[in-house]
């Protein structure tokens, strides 16, 4: 399976040196790669191949246990100054790429990693077929990282000038949280527990609850997140990604096509809401100053690259439907923000209340099914039972697994296990451009309405889980955010 030459445009980035090196590492180690492979670094930088290997050394300096085992491993990339512009360098890069080709003897098989900014895909994939980088004697693949467009329309571009060069079923876009642990275990938990899949519908789940909640604020990236916020930067494609996988039917199988499938009926199925419903049902705000575990934190507005007068959100939040029989009128709450309390990405799944035999005095908690992703992974199950004692009251009970942190300690990072799947050619974990369609089509409505500044931008002060009217949004709905550790 490892034969395959793999080239990385954008070698001497940060995303290459932080999660691809370290994941074809551990790829290597564990055996998919082995002595068949070889990758190519290009990138606009005249290194050599010796400064190269240098780079991919220190970049996986922490999971080095034998110094040879990493040395020859690194003795397999190759470095191509290159400028993705210009066309004599494709040529260049044909040739560097025949003569690894048949040295490590890879049968033809491709993959090209674009970890560079998405202006770039096209050019570089139109140059891939016309300079016969690609050849179609063995399989070529091209994995693209996010953001897949900035709008419906873009997004549409940048697939049409992707599409010139390669087929739907050859490109893999990146959505690391689709690598994740917990986020995978959302098939097992639905699919293989006969007492969830009978209940997961309309009948017995109330609502569902997703928090993608950071600390941290823009760090060093306020140039690119001015231009994008939190709608656009994480609702697009993490939070509508896990609701397709909570929402969707049944797939037939546990392959990808069959998968996919599924998802896609379920992006589908949302309802794209009225500019009404907008105004109702989606909050925005952005963080204000605030002094918080000690720490002084700084407004939005002030933070390095940031417009004094920006209006780009840092939280968004919100209630989609999901039409397709299974969950009508069951409202998927979402909230994901800059600055908030505590780093937590997690689900709860909050069933129907029951009436009680026991009078208005035992107060009865609703069933949650929380999934944790991260920093904790995880389930906890809440439910009631009687409490200690001579008389009969009820009192809140929490079954809670936690994954033990050695065992996660070495388990594959998520861009070992995708890259692991581009290898294999199984496109589950990768979003499908109907997928992207179905969530652009959707954004673009709330963006629309948002620009318009038709409806407030909230303040919310750093190192809080978002503005009151994220809460009261809950709250018109009868329930509110669970989160307890
Ligand atoms: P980066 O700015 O650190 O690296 C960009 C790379 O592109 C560099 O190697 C640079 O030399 C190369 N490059 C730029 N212009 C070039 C040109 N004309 N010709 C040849 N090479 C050129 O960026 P990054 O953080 O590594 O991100 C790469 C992509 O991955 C972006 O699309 C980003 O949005 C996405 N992404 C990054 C991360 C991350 O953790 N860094 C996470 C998710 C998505």
């Amino acid at each position: 399976m490892s034969k395959v030459l793999i080239t990385i445009f954008g070698a001497t980035g940060d995303l290459a040196k932080r999660k691809l090196y370290p994941s074809l590492y551990r790829l290597y180690k564990s055996g998919v790669l082995e002595e068949d492979f070889a990758v190519i670094g290009t990138a606009r930088r005249p290194w050599t191949k010796e400064m190269y290997e240098d780079v991919v050394l220190e970049s996986i300096s922490s999971l080095v246990e034998n110094e040879e085992d990493a040395k020859t491993f690194a003795s397999h990339f190759y470095y191509q100054a290159h400028d993705v512009n210009d066309s004599e360098h494709y040529e260049t890069l044909r040739e560097l790429s025949n003569e690894l080709g048949e040295k490590y003897d890879t049968d033809h098989n491709k993959v090209f990693f674009l970890a560079m900014a998405p202006e770039f895909f096209g050019t570089i994939a139109s140059h891939l077929k016309s300079e016969h980088i690609t050849d179609g004697k063995g399989y070529e693949r091209l994995i693209i990282e996010k953001p897949f467009g900035t709008s419906l329309a873009t997004a549409e571009k940048l697939n049409d000038d992707l599409s010139k060069a390669f087929s739907e079923d050859q490109i893999y876009r990146i959505d690391h949280y689709l690598g994740k642990e917990m986020i995978q275990n959302i098939f097992a938990i639905r699919f293989t527990n006969f007492v969830f899949e009978k209940i997961w519908n309309r009948d017995f789940i109330d609502n569902i609850q997703i928090t993608f909640a950071e600390s941290i604020g823009v760090e060093d990236r306020g140039g690119y997140y001015d231009h994008s916020g939190a709608l656009k930067d994480m609702v697009q494609n993490h939070i509508l990604q896990v609701l397709s996988l909570l929402a969707m039917d049944k797939p037939k199988t546990y392959h990808s096509k069959d998968i996919l499938a599924e998802k896609i009926k379920a992006l589908q199925s949302i309802k794209i809401p009225s500019t009404e419903e907008v105004k109702e049902d989606f909050v925005r705000g952005q963080y204000v100053e605030n002094d918080f575990n000690g720490q002084h934190f700084v407004s939005y507005r002030d933070e390095s690259q940031v417009d004094p007068e920006s209006t780009t959100e840092t939280f968004a939040s919100g209630a989609f439907f999901v039409n397709n029989g299974r969950f009508n009128d069951v409202p998927f709450f979402f909230r994901t923000g800059k600055r908030m309390t505590e780093k937590g990405t997690r689900i709860n799944i909050v069933f129907k209340k029951e009436d009680s035999i026991f009078g208005p005095d035992q107060k009865l908690q609703q069933n949650v099914l929380t999934i944790y992703i991260q920093p904790t992974e995880g389930f906890s199950f809440l439910m009631n039972g009687k409490e200690v004692g001579k008389d009969f009251n009820i009192g809140e009970i929490k079954l809670d697994f936690r994954h033990d942190a050695a065992i996660l300690g070495n388990s594959p990072e998520a861009y070992e296990k995708l890259i692991y799947d581009v290898l294999k050619g199984d496109g589950s974990n990768f979003t499908h451009w109907d997928e992207l369609k179905a969530s652009w089509t959707l954004i673009d409505k709330i963006v629309d309405v948002w620009s318009k500044n038709e409806v407030p931008l909230y303040d919310y002060k750093a190192g809080t889980m978002g503005p009151k009217a994220s809460f009261d949004l809950l709250e018109k709905y009868d329930t509110e955010w669970n989160w307890t550790p």
